[in-house]
C-alpha cells in the first residue's frame, strides 16, 4: 500500500515514511492510494479476536511495510489491559435496542485520543528505523486539550523522540491543564499560547513548513514529525474501533451479520469521523455517518450546504475539544470524494487560506450529503442531554458525548431512521466534571469548589468512580507554566531544543 499527498497525487511513499514525516512537504496530507476491502466473512472472522488482535489485523491492511509480528508487538503493548482497565479496550455499552455507546475513553488520559496515541509511538519508532532516520524526532503538537495529554503520555521517555505541546491558554478545562502541567518525562515540554486552538494549530503548521528552520534544526540533529490527527499513524488505529464495535454488536446479537448501523461522532478536527468513513468504504456496513458539532458548527453548515466558511465567530463551549474552525482532516475526505483531484484540493485549500472559505463542486456536495448527516447542539442542550440520559438510563455522558447524543435525537426526529446506532463516546465525564455535575445536580452551588471537590461531587451525584489518573493529579507537582504569543511559538521550540 502506497500513500499519496492530497495536494500532490504523484507523491508515492510507504506508510513508514508517511508516519515518520507527518505531513507532505507541500502541505498536503498523506492518504492511502486505494482502500483495502473486507468481506462480511472477513469481518465476522474478527469477532472472536481481542481488540488488540483486531487492531493488528486492520492495521496490517494499511501498513504493509510493517511485518505482522511488528504490528502484533505494537498493538500488544499499546492496548495493555493495565492501561485500558481490561482487554476490552473499547467497550460497547447498550442503552436500548437501537442505541449503543462506544466508550473510547478507558485509556491512561481518559479521552479517546489514547486509542491512537498509545500505539503511535510504537509505530513511529519502527518508522524511524525503517526510514534509516538517525536524527532525533521532534513531535510538535497543537491541542484543544485531549491530544496534548494523550501524546505526552504516549511519547514520554520514548527513546529518540522529544515532544512539545502547545495549547490555547483559555481553551482547555482545568483538569486538562493540570494533566499537562504535571506531565512526567525527560523529553517533554508544554506551553500555553495566547490565542485559540486554530492559532496554536496554525503556529505548529508554520513551524513544520518553515524550510529554513527545518534545515537549521537538521544540522543540529533534529527532524520534525507530528502526532496530530494529520498523521496517518493516528488515523489508521481509529478505523479499528468501528470494526470492533460492529463485531461486539454481532457477538451480543444486537445485529445480524450484514445489518447496517448508523454511526454518530462528536467532531472537531474531522479525524474520528473520517476513520468511520474509511471503515464504511472498506466494507463495514454503515448506513449514515452522523457528524455532531457544538456551537462551532462549521461542519454542520458544510455538510448541509457544501460551503466551508470560517468567517464566523469562534465560541468557547463546554465541549472544548470540538472548539475548532479548521477541520484539517476534511481535506482527506475531499481528496477521496474528488477521486484524487489534487489540483482541486489545492484550489480549495488556497481559497480557505486566502478568503477563509471554499465551495465544493456539486458532485462532491451530493456525495457528502449521501454519506453524511449533520447537526449541532449548544451548551444548554448539552446540559439537558446529560441530565436526560442520567435520569433515563443512569448513564453519565461527558459533554462531547452529550453533543453526539443530542444530534442523534435530532436526526431520528427528522428522519425517523431507527437503524441500530453506535455513538462514539470520546471522553470520561470526569474530565469535564464541572459542566457534567452542574447538569445532573443543578441545585448544588459549584462556584466555591476546586477541581478535586468537583470530582468527588460528580462521583457522588453520578454514582460513578473517579479514575485514578485524575484523582492522583492532586498530589503531583506542576512542572510547566510557560505562556507565549502565537508569533513566538517558534522561539519556544528553539528554547526547548537548546
Ligand atoms: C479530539 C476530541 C474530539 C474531536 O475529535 P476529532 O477527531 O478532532 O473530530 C471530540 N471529543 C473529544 C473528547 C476529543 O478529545
Amino acid at each position: 500500500m502506497k500513500y499519496q499527498s492530497t495536494r500532490n497525487n504523484s507523491v508515492c511513499v510507504e506508510s513508514a515514511y508517511a508516519i515518520g514525516n507527518g505531513i507532505s512537504p507541500e502541505g498536503g496530507l498523506y492518504v492511502p492510494e486505494s482502500l483495502p476491502t473486507l468481506t462480511l466473512d472477513d469481518i465476522c472472522a474478527l469477532c472472536s479476536l481481542k481488540y488488540k488482535e483486531r487492531a493488528s489485523k486492520i492495521l496490517g491492511l494499511f501498513l504493509t511495510d510493517y511485518t505482522a509480528e511488528e504490528l502484533d508487538y505494537c498493538a500488544e503493548n499499546a492496548y495493555l489491559a493495565s492501561k485500558f482497565g481490561s482487554e476490552n479496550t473499547a467497550p460497547v455499552v447498550s442503552l436500548s435496542d437501537s442505541l449503543n455507546i462506544l466508550e473510547l475513553w478507558h485509556g491512561p488520559t481518559c479521552a479517546f485520543k489514547d486509542m491512537a496515541l498509545q500505539i503511535l509511538p510504537y509505530l513511529l519508532k519502527l518508522a524511524i528505523k525503517k526510514n534509516g532516520e538517525e536524527k532525533e524526532v521532534v513531535i510538535l503538537v497543537a491541542t484543544s486539550g485531549d491530544t496534548g495529554k494523550a501524546a505526552l503520555e504516549g511519547f514520554k521517555d520514548v527513546e529518540g523522540t522529544k515532544i512539545q505541546v502547545f495549547y490555547p491558554v483559555d481553551g482547555v478545562s482545568k483538569i486538562q491543564k493540570l494533566q499537562m502541567a504535571t506531565q512526567s518525562g525527560a523529553n517533554v515540554d508544554i506551553c500555553a499560547v495566547k490565542g485559540n486552538f486554530d492559532d496554536a494549530q496554525t503556529g505548529v503548521k508554520k513551524i513544520f513548513t518553515n524550510n529554513d528552520y527545518k534545515k537549521e534544526l537538521s544540522s543540529r540533529g533534529y527532524t520534525f514529525s507530528s502526532a496530530n490527527s494529520i498523521n496517518w499513524g493516528r488515523l489508521a488505529p481509529q478505523i479499528v474501533y468501528y470494526f470492533s464495535a460492529y463485531c461486539d454488536l454481532l457477538n451480543s446479537k444486537k445485529i445480524n451479520a450484514g445489518d447496517k448501523i448508523n454511526v454518530v461522532v462528536p467532531t472537531g478536527n474531522f479525524g474520528n469521523i473520517l476513520a468511520a468513513f474509511y471503515a464504511k468504504m472498506m466494507g463495514l456496513p454503515i448506513n449514515k455517518l452522523i457528524c455532531a458539532s457544538n456551537t462551532n458548527n462549521i461542519l454542520t453548515d458544510f455538510i448541509n450546504t457544501g460551503v466551508y466558511d470560517r468567517n464566523r465567530s469562534f465560541f468557547t463551549t463546554d465541549s472544548p475539544s470540538m472548539d475548532i474552525l479548521i477541520s484539517s482532516n476534511l481535506e482527506r475526505l475531499l481528496y477521496h470524494l474528488s477521486e484524487g483531484n489534487d489540483a482541486l484540493i489545492r484550489e480549495y485549500m488556497s481559497s480557505l487560506e486566502k478568503d477563509g472559505k471554499y465551495t465544493v463542486s456539486d458532485e462532491i456536495k451530493s456525495k457528502v450529503s449521501e454519506l453524511f448527516a449533520a447537526d449541532c447542539c449548544d451548551d444548554k442542550e448539552t446540559a439537558q442531554t446529560i441530565s436526560k440520559y442520567f435520569d433515563k438510563y443512569s448513564y453519565v455522558p461527558d459533554t462531547h458525548t452529550a453533543v453526539a447524543l443530542n444530534v442523534y435525537e435530532k436526526y431520528v426526529a427528522k428522519t425517523g431512521d431507527n437503524t441500530v446506532t453506535v455513538v462514539a463516546s470520546t471522553a470520561n465525564p470526569f474530565k469535564f466534571n464541572k459542566a457534567v455535575v452542574s447538569a445532573i445536580a443543578p441545585d448544588v452551588s459549584l462556584d466555591d469548589k476546586d477541581e478535586f471537590e468537583l470530582l468527588e461531587l460528580l462521583a457522588q451525584k453520578g454514582n460513578i468512580d473517579i479514575p485514578v489518573q485524575l484523582s492522583e493529579l492532586k498530589t503531583k507537582a506542576v512542572r510547566f507554566d510557560d505562556v507565549c504569543c502565537k508569533e513566538d511559538m517558534i522561539k519556544q521550540t528553539d528554547k526547548f531544543l537548546n
